[in-house]
Order: C-alpha cells, then sequence, then structure tokens
C-alpha cells in the first residue's frame, strides 16, 4: 500500500484487463455498533441465557449454509465451514466470556466482542498461516454471533444492488461463475493468481480484476471510491484528479487499440511469411460462445465442460448435456468445438453428490481424468452427450490430465464402449486428443502420440507441476515461469513428438495469451493457439507480425539459455520489435 496527499494505493496482480471505477462493496459482515451498557447481579443468568442461544443459533446457521454449499459446489468448498464450526465450540472463548460477564458486569455482545477480537488479534500476530486463518474464521464467527445476539438477520454474503467493485477475501470459481456482469464492475481480492481459475473467469466474463491484495478487506470499507486497474494490478482509492485524467487517457488509447483489433475479425491468422496458425477460443460456459466469433476465433479448442456443475446439486443427465454440446456446436460449425471432459477437483469444483473427500494436495489428487475413469457412469453420460452432438457439428474430444499411455488407452477404450452403445450411425468420427499438462505424459509424448489425432498443451497445469510451484498461490507466484527452461524444454519435447507422428499440437493454457511468449511458441512449431476469446485479437496481431524463421532463431538461441530471465528478455526483444504496442 502507498499513498500521497489523498489517495491510497494497493499493489496486487492485474489477472483481467481493464478498467473499473465506483464505490466498493467489501464482503465481510460488517459489524454494526455494538452497544455496552451495565447489567444488574441478577440479569447475568439472562445474558448467559442469550448468550448460548445466540452460539446454538449461529451453529445451525453455519450447519445450514455448509449443506447448501455442499450441495451447490461440493463437500470441499463447503469443508471451510468446520473451523467456523470449532469457533462455536471453543470452551477458551465461551469461559472467558462467563468470566467476564460476572467481573465486569456488562451486556454480553459487547462482553463477548472485546474477548473474540482480542483473541483474534492475538492469534493474527502470530508468524503462522494456519493461526491467521483461525483469526478470520474468529472474526467471521464472531460477526455472525453478535448479529445473533442483535436479533438481526445475518447478511448476505456477495449481494448488493448497485453496481459496484467487488472486494472479498478469496472467491471460488462458482462464486465468480454465478456473478452478476451488471453489478459487479470490477474484483479485488486479498488472495489469488494469474492462473487460478477465478482469474479466468474473470477473464471470460470480461469483468477487471486485481488479486493477491494482501489485506486489502481489513484495510478499506464498503462506499470508498476506487479505480480499479486491471491492466497492471493497482487498486487506487481516492484517486486523485491527476490519476483520473491519467487513465482517462489510457482508456482512450486502449479503446482505439481495442477498434483496431477489432478489424482484424474477419482477417486469417497469418504469420507474415504466410504459415497459418489456428486460433480458437477457451470458454467454461456455453454463454461464452457469443465471444468467439464477435472476436474472430476460428472455433473453441478449449471447453471447460466442469463448469456445468455451477450452482446446481444434481449432476447433468446426458439428454442436457447433449443438448447443451450441441447448442455450442451448432454455433461454431464448420469450426471445430473441442470437448475436454470434466476435469473436476483442484481449485475448481467439486460433483454436489459424490463426495470426494478432504485432500492434502487436491492439485496432485483424484481430479479430471482419474476422478472420471472411477466414477465410470459420470464418465460414461458425458462421453455418449459428447458422442452423439458429434453428428451434429465439427466435434473433437480431449483428456484432461493425462499421466501415461495405460490411462489414455482406458479412457479410449471407454469411449469406444459408449460408441458402440450409442451406435456408430448416430456418431460422427471423432479427432480423439490428450491434453499434455503433466511432466511425465511430456517426457512420453512420443507414445501417446501415436494414440491420439492431437496434443493440445495445458501450460498452467504443465508449468505449475515442472516447478512444483501451486498455481493459485500468490506468496509463490513470482516462482510460476513459462519462461523456465526446464518447461521450454518440455515444450520442445512435446512439439516434436506431435510432429514426428503426423499430429497436430496445439496450446490452450494461459502461456498462449502471454504475447511476449508467442515467437516461442511459434518458433516451437506449435499449430493451435486456443485462448479466452477476448485475448483473441490482440494474440492474432502478434502473430500476424511475426515470421516463422525468426521465430525458429529465437527457439534455438533461448534453448542454449540458462534462466528464466534471460529466456524472457529474448522473447521480449523480438516481441518488442515486431508490437510494441501490445505490451504496454
Ligand atoms: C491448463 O492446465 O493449462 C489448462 C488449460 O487446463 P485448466 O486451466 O482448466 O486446468
Ligand atoms: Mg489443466
Amino acid at each position: 500500500m502507498s499513498g500521497d496527499n489523498k489517495e491510497i494505493r494497493f499493489r496486487g496482480v492485474g489477472v483481467s484487463p481493464g478498467l473499473a471505477r465506483g464505490v466498493i462493496h467489501v464482503v465481510r459482515d460488517d459489524l454494526d455498533d455494538v452497544a455496552r451498557y451495565h447489567i444488574e447481579p441478577s440479569q447475568i443468568g439472562n445474558e448467559i441465557a442469550r448468550f448460548e442461544a445466540a452460539l446454538v443459533q449461529t451453529r445451525v446457521q453455519i450447519l445450514e449454509m455448509q449443506q447448501k454449499i455442499a450441495e451447490a459446489i461440493g463437500a470441499k468448498d463447503a469443508a471451510i465451514f468446520d473451523a467456523h464450526l470449532l469457533v462455536v465450540e471453543d470452551r477458551t472463548l465461551i469461559d472467558e466470556v462467563l468470566r467476564r460477564l460476572e467481573t465486569e458486569r456488562c451486556n454480553v455482545e459487547w462482553v463477548f466482542q472485546e474477548v473474540a477480537s482480542n483473541y483474534a488479534e492475538t492469534l493474527s500476530k502470530i508468524d503462522d498461516p494456519y493461526l491467521r486463518e483461525r483469526a478470520l474464521d474468529i472474526q467471521d464467527v464472531t460477526r455472525r454471533i453478535i448479529r445473533n445476539l442483535q436479533g438481526k438477520a445475518p447478511k448476505p454474503m456477495l449481494s448488493t444492488a448497485e453496481p459496484h467493485i467487488l472486494v472479498a477475501h478469496n472467491l471460488t470459481p462458482s462464486d465468480t461463475a454465478t456473478m452478476n456482469r451488471q453489478l459487479v464492475l470490477g474484483i479485488a481480492t486479498d488472495l489469488g493468481s494469474r492462473t487460478s481459475h477465478t482469474a479466468i473467469i474473470a477473464r471470460s466474463l470480461n469483468i477487471p480484476a486485481v488479486v493477491g491484495l494482501h489485506d486489502a478487506t481489513e484495510k478499506l470499507e464498503s462506499g470508498q471510491h476506487v479505480l480499479l486497474d486491471g491492466y497492471t494490478g493497482v487498486l487506487i482509492v481516492d484517486p486523485t484528479p491527476e490519476t483520473l485524467s491519467y487513465y482517462g487517457e489510457i482508456e482512450v488509447r486502449k479503446d482505439q487499440v481495442t477498434k483496431e483489433l477489432r478489424q482484424l475479425r474477419e482477417i486469417p491468422s497469418t504469420t507474415s511469411d504466410g504459415r497459418h496458425i489456428v486460433l480458437s477460443a477457451n470458454i467454461e460456459l456455453p454463454g461464452d460462445v457469443e465471444a468467439v466469433s464477435e472476436n474472430g476465433a476460428e472455433g473453441i479448442g478449449l471447453y471447460r465442460t466442469e463448469f456445468l456443475f455451477v450452482n446446481r446439486d444434481t449432476l447433468p443427465s446426458e439428454e442436457e448435456q447433449y443438448q447443451t454440446y450441441r447448442r455450442v456446436a451448432e454455433r461454431v460449425k464448420p469450426n471445430p468445438l473441442i470437448i475436454r471432459t470434466f476435469d473436476l477437483g483442484g481449485d475448481k469444483l467439486a460433483v454436489g453428490t459424490v463426495d470426494v473427500g478432504d485432500e492434502l494436495n487436491p492439485f496432485l489428487g483424484w481430479r479430471a481424468i482419474r476422478f472420471c475413469l472411477e466414477n465410470i457412469d459420470i464418465f460414461k453420460t458425458q462421453l455418449r452427450a459428447i458422442l452423439r452432438a458429434s453428428a451434429v457439428g465439427n466435434v473433437k474430444i480431449m483428456f484432461p490430465m493425462i499421466s501415461g499411455l495405460e490411462e489414455l488407452r482406458h479412457a479410449k477404450a471407454v469411449l469406444d464402449e459408449c460408441r458402440r452403445e450409442v451406435g456408430e450411425k448416430k456418431t460422427a468420427k471423432m479427432e480423439v486428443g490428450a491434453m499434455i499438462e503433466i511432466p511425465s505424459a511430456a517426457i512420453s509424448a512420443d507414445a501417446l502420440a501415436r494414440e491420439v489425432d492431437f496434443f493440445s498443451i495445458g501450460t498452467n497445469d504443465l508449468i505449475q507441476y515442472t516447478i512444483a510451484v501451486d498455481r493459485v498461490n500468490e506468496r509463490i507466484a513470482h516462482l510460476y515461469e513459462p519462461t523456465h527452461p526446464a518447461v521450454l524444454r518440455l515444450l520442445k519435447m512435446i512439439a516434436d513428438a506431435a510432429h514426428a507422428n503426423k499430429i497436430w499440437v496445439g496450446v490452450c493454457g494461459e502461456m498462449a495469451r502471454d504475447v511476449a511468449l508467442i515467437p516461442i511458441l511459434l518458433g516451437l512449431g506449435i499449430d493451435e493457439l486456443s485462448v479466452g476469446a477476448r485475448s483473441v485479437p490482440r494474440v492474432k496481431m502478434a502473430v500476424r507480425s511475426l515470421a516463422v524463421p525468426e521465430c525458429q532463431q529465437l527457439v534455438n538461441e533461448v534453448l542454449g539459455l540458462q534462466t528464466s530471465s534471460e529466456i524472457l528478455a529474448r522473447c521480449l526483444e523480438l516481441a518488442t520489435k515486431r508490437y510494441g504496442d501490445l505490451l504496454g
């Protein structure tokens, strides 16, 4: 945080480009003033009874909320409320309140607030992430208990009827996916990172977002005026007239660039020396399909179907999935729709009706193809729906998180079984691909390439697993480096294995939208780039400005370099020469 005369700046990471101006809505249950008044000794019993009733009521509310969230988005998200339940049962806290009621003879909401906030403050100062989280739990539950003592209804979590910029400690992908774009002008969170699914969805929804602001929710108050800069990751409270005019100019320039980029819509994505690079869009929700052709993408390179589970407690039936896939396929045809089978788990959604349990390392756990191969009914229902949709449009299928050949063969065998069930006549020939996003798959890409029609490289996961950097942990975000020499070597192995086996290879991770890195991808011979629809025009502009031989030369050079920063510097050099404007 920094400040001059009036304005205060919070710095984080810009994860969804754009500017937003307006009042903020901080999502924490703000405490209303708690009055202090003396009570007679004869009233102490009454205060204790009120306190006990409020604890019971709070417990019931937390259990209800936990149930609702488990049904809507899964047990894993709901498990955070276990810590809240522990607070309601915390004997140290309760005994201290009872003791101070006797000694101070004040109303119980005041005594409770004093005790709870001292307790939370002590914990928050200890240098231990677990205890700091506990402090936040205590603050949350304290607000709830006090509102119950005051006879007020609990405050709803994310709602306000006026357009606002939402400031929250953290948001789940489903919080973001269900946001009202008309009301939420921008998003700012204490936690988060560039490749978290919350960030990816914010970009899809075209909501400017800044994450990793650390303690913004503690320092900001609802109603303050801010300017949120999703390009560079700054949140400015009470911006000065100079700041506003500076950003006004930026807005004009960005509008101009957007207009110019829009003119590229019908122009092919071809390098300056004539190589066509297929440029597709990633979508999360069927509604995102509008933006695909609007931005000049040649189809959908990644449909993240697990977002069908947002806000629901039943599994989508085969018919419902078929209708959804069919509609999307029809909208983009004759261009392809690549449907990625469910990648549930990690930071995404869990299945409401299937308990995936708590896992210590969810990103290394029971997710994606691993989950589907063991929940064969869920998997087959999806595969049948995809096969049926293949008869209607240009549908391709790909499996996420393939770690080796046996897993791929297993998934393909289930697909064949489903094809027989649906009946050959009701399906069309469909390309089958593997996502390459685990180092083991990259290293055995030559074997995998012989048994699929294409590869799609999931760089978000490939980088996280290669460097062992949790992609949603903002503390280690600086270590998440797409230009790490090890990542480049893996990318080269994948691209070479694909081409040696005469299959095409695309990149659908966020690396493909980073225009500074496109020279590397082109130099490696990547055939397709798939990015959020709104990034398509910028990527097209970059592709059109580059020639393949210069990119190949760059790759030859950077493969000999030993550090991420040297490699990045070389990429930036070429990118700046060819399209400096796009980098700003
Ligand atoms: C990836 O890992 O790069 C990818 C595209 O898949 P997701 O971001 O959905 O994990
Ligand atoms: Mg992935």
